[in-house]
């Protein structure tokens, strides 16, 4: 059965040095608990009660410091043999000193010399023959006032502590209370009654028995009567402060305590139930009945725990590898798996890849009807710009020049939907690099990358929708650069030789707008009469012819400005959104230029199997880019801690289990 109490201390231990304190200073949020399943024994009770005496004399060691000291210190002690403890012996004088001074630096160092209380328990096993198995913790003694030094807070943040510790239900509490008080103001009774009101967890100490006034005892309290709890009382005699500094020894002490017991008129019949050693023995077998019972629900706690640190280890990923060829890897990888959502975009599969096509469907068309041609082709406007064309010498058949400027000029008016069209395909896709970014998993845990990578893929953006800015302006220009001759030849001739009467035409009733079926052939009347050459008939015609052939080639661009736009933008996105990036990740003296992911990749291989000066360098970058999340390497750091902590009390538990 020892080794039950054993194996606590050990996972216990382990605990501590892993980082499990529980969750009593509301760190590790969200980390499973080992320390807290645990079975443990605290020590409570009021200044100088005697609590660091009781356990000293479980130990068989002084070793506490004494005082203000209000480290909490785990204790675990357990049976050597003989011989492997007589080896230290020798130098044990000095060792005590030791520890002593230990667990003072060790508090300063914790609590940085303010006096002020920390959760974290010191570890502390002893080795002895003079000693049952137990694991105790030394809480710090209730304070009433704080003393110089320590913050004013200390009193309530003691009581704090020292509760959420009594509080667990694996705790078992050791309750000191001096006999030479009354039993009714004892703090660790009133603490006990609080948190373990049925008293199935707690048992009453009672110190200072020898310190009594002569006539008292503490029969009442002994046997039960002052204070019921389900646990026996059990009273002891520490060594006194006078002892302290006279140097006796525990064994001395013990055998003393023991000759008080037997030789005391008030306690003699209850000898056999008193004492340090049998408050020792008494813990020890009840501790170890309480392990026993709760191994099974341990266990399985253990093994669902490490399935779910597991899972979250995986979802966490691995960490960033150390070597350039590696990290290239990585990166190439998780660009890889950008460029791949960012495609699902675009071809279907996720949305947002229509939203190009409603800009071809819906806006530009809406932005060329939106043109004001109805007023630039006002027959102020036409008669306007002809006269203008004419110069001084009026245009004797049709106006040649002034065809001309009216249709250049009106071209002109296309470029505002062109552009338009080109910025507002640039907005879907850099949306959509948003959103891919959002959505690939992978990256979620490098942050540095994320907006290196949009910054890259911007950039390309700007440059291909500078180029599809350029191809569909040019596409405007080149209509106005060479007109349609076909268009006017095909104008009915009759109209410019008098033959057509104004008005006749339907559309020249009308004022000129964009309404091209209607005016494809404006002058298809051939009754018509002879026409006033610088009449409004005249000028109404020429507006409407301009307004057909303006139409016509606003149903060319409406067509062709797509394409441009589509193979600028959008193809180029698909082809080459990352290869600027690509470049530079990759340039180093060795490959000073990667024109393709593909010798991108050859080359993180093989710079990986041949690691040289150049991967180094470029390692620093490199290894800039895959920064994670500081919270979230920290908490793969904490899980990993955990995990190999719940794996190791796995394995102690499953040995005991064999041995057993
Ligand atoms: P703590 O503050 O609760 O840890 O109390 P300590 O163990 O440091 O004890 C405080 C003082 O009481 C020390 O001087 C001890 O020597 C003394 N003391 C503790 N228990 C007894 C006891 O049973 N008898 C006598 N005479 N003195 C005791
Ligand atoms: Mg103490």
């Amino acid at each position: 059965m020892e080794s039950l109490i054993g194996l606590v201390n050990k996972i216990q231990r382990a605990c501590t040095s892993l980082g499990d304190f529980g969750d009593a200073d509301g760190k590790g949020v969200g980390l499973p608990t080992l320390w807290e399943s645990l079975p443990s024994v605290a020590v409570v009770g009021g200044q100088s009660s005697g609590k660091s005496s009781v356990l000293e004399s479980f130990v068989g060691r002084d070793f506490l410091p004494r005082g203000s000291g209000r480290k909490l210190i785990a204790l675990s002690s357990w049976h050597r043999d003989q011989k492997a403890f007589s080896a230290t012996a020798a130098q044990d004088g000095r060792r005590t000193t030791l520890v002593r001074k230990e667990i003072e630096d060790e508090t300063d160092r914790v609590t940085g010399k303010t006096k002020q209380i920390s959760p974290h328990p010191i570890h502390l096993s002893i080795y002895s023959p003079s000693v049952v198995n137990l694991t105790l913790i030394d809480l710090p003694g209730l304070t009433k006032v704080a003393v110089e030094g320590q913050p004013d807070s200390i009193v309530q943040d003691i009581e704090n502590m020292v509760h959420s510790y009594v509080a667990k239900p694996n705790c078992i509490i050791l309750a000191i209370s001096p006999a030479n008080q009354d039993i009714a103001t004892s703090d660790a009774m009133k603490l006990a009654r609080e948190v373990d009101p049925t008293g199935e967890r707690t048992f009453g100490v009672l110190t200072k028995l020898d310190l009594m006034d002569k006539g008292t005892n503490a029969l009442d309290v002994l046997e039960g009567r002052s204070f019921r709890l389900q646990r026996p009382w059990v009273g002891v005699v520490n060594r006194s402060q006078a002892d302290i500094n006279r140097n006796v020894d525990m064994i001395l002490s013990r055998r003393k305590e023991r000759e008080y017991f037997a030789t005391s008129p008030d306690y003699s019949h209850l000898a056999s139930r008193m004492g340090s050693e049998y408050l020792a023995a008494l813990l020890s077998k009840h501790l170890e009945s309480v392990i026993k019972s709760r191994i099974p629900s341990i266990t399985s706690s253990i093994n669902q725990t490490i399935d779910e640190l597991e899972a979250e280890m995986n979802h966490i990923g691995r960490p960033v590898a150390v070597d350039a060829g590696a990290q290239l890897y990585t990166i190439l990888e998780l660009c890889r798996a950008f460029d791949k959502v960012f495609k699902e975009h675009l071809d279907g599969g996720r949305p947002g890849g229509d939203r190009i096509y409603g800009v071809f469907d819906n806006q530009l068309p809406a932005a060329l009807k939106k043109l004001p041609f109805d007023r630039y082709l006002s027959l102020q406007n036409v008669k306007k710009v002809v006269s203008e064309a004419d110069g001084y010498q009026p245009h004797l058949i049709a106006p040649e020049q002034g065809y001309r400027r009216l249709i250049e000029r009106g071209l002109a008016y296309f470029r505002g939907p062109a552009e338009a069209s080109v910025d507002a395909v640039h907005f879907v896709l850099k949306e959509l690099v948003r959103q891919s970014i959002g959505e690939t998993q992978e990256l979620k845990r490098f942050p540095t990358l994320q907006s290196e990578l949009a910054a890259a893929c911007y950039e390309a953006l700007e440059r291909f929708r500078e180029d599809s800015r350029k191809t569909s302006i040019r596409l405007v220009d080149m209509e106005a650069s060479y007109l349609t001759v076909d268009f006017f030849r095909k104008l009915p001739l009759e109209v410019e030789r008098g033959t057509g009467p104004a008005g006749t035409n339907p559309s020249t009733n009308n004022p000129p707008g964009v309404t091209p079926a209607s005016n494809k052939h404006p002058g298809a009347n051939s009754a018509a009469a002879t026409i006033d050459r610088y009449g409004d008939g005249h000028f109404r015609r020429i507006g409407s012819n301009v307004s057909a052939y303006i139409s016509m080639v606003s149903e060319t661009l409406r067509n062709t400005i797509p394409k441009a736009a589509v193979y600028c933008q959008v193809r180029e996105a698909k082809r080459s959104l990352l290869n600027h990036f690509y470049t530079k990740v990759g340039k180093t003296e060795v490959a000073p230029l990667f024109n393709s992911l593909l010798d991108l990749i050859f080359w993180s291989l093989w710079s990986r199997y041949s690691c040289n000066a150049t991967c180094v360098a470029q390692g620093d970058h490199l290894a800039k880019l895959l920064d994670e999340d500081p919270a979230l390497m920290e908490r793969r750091l904490q899980c990993a801690k955990r995990l190999e902590l719940y794996k190791s009390a796995r394995d102690d538990i499953e040995s005991v289990s064999w041995s057993r």
